[in-house]
């Protein structure tokens, strides 16, 4: 640790030298998903994916580079937005206009059924977030993350039945909960699928197995893969 890293926890109360440092732990990054070019546009013409949505700071990096990243990639995509006659006054293709406006229709359709849920949406929510928790945070296992993934696909398909809003105040948060569902999914199914390509503990997590071996003193009694 650094010297100005001791100096900062002293003025805190903290003195290293003596003491015990609480910590707790969190997700730092992401690390996207969304294949992206050199100007960060996707394979989808005209929809541009930059920070953690991209990831293309990369799983190993030097530190500082995330925020690098963003802010060039959103130079690079603006200036090619700029550039390009297409994006730039917005015009979209027939299909993508389709696209758009039938999701919108579906979207807007949801609301319209939105009361006969069993369960508040802040119930909804609380449970959502705990099952991400607890079954996609940094300590994971095979089973619970594919009962977690049965589970998310239940909530989304079940949404109308199984949430409900009482009033229109409740509307950003209903459609803020199908989101966030949503990319429980996506997240969820890729930890599923590389569990099931035999993935192992790696920097983002650890991955325990009640049938794997136990591992030696040096990892600290986590249960490999
Ligand atoms: C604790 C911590 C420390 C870090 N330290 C560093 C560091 O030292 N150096 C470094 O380079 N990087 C660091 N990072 C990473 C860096 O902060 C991120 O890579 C960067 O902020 C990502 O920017 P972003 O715009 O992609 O995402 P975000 O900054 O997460 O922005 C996404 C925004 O979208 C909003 N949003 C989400 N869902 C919805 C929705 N459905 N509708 C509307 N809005 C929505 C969110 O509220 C948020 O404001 C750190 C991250 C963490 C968590």
């Amino acid at each position: 640790m650094n010297e100005l890293a001791i100096h900062f926890y002293q003025e805190h109360g903290v003195d290293l030298y003596q003491d015990k440092l609480e910590i707790a732990i969190c997700a730092q990054h992401n690390n996207g998903g969304l294949a992206v070019d050199h100007h960060w546009q996707t394979n989808v013409k005209g929809f541009f994916a930059v920070g953690e949505v991209a990831g293309t700071h990369g799983v190993t990096r030097p530190g500082g580079s995330a925020l690098n990243a963003g802010q060039v990639g959103s130079t690079r995509a603006a200036e090619y937005i700029a550039h390009d006659k297409n994006i730039s006054t917005g015009r979209m293709n027939d299909s993508m206009k389709n696209a758009c406006r039938e999701r919108a229709e579906q979207v807007i359709q949801l609301l319209a059924g939105a009361n006969h849920g069993t369960k508040s949406l802040s119930e909804a929510w609380k449970e959502a977030t705990r099952r991400m928790s607890q079954c996609g945070g940094m300590i994971r296992n095979k089973e619970e993350v594919k009962k977690a993934l049965d589970e998310t696909e239940y909530v989304l398909i079940n949404y109308l039945q199984y949430v409900s809003v009482t009033n229109i105040s409740q509307a950003s948060l209903f459609y803020h909960l199908y989101d966030t569902l949503l990319a429980q999914k996506v997240y969820l199914t890729s930890m599923y699928d590389y569990l099931m390509r035999k993935g192992g503990s790696r920097g983002s997590a650890l991955y325990t197995s009640s049938t794997g071996k136990k591992a030696g003193r040096k990892d600290a009694g986590f249960v490999y893969m």
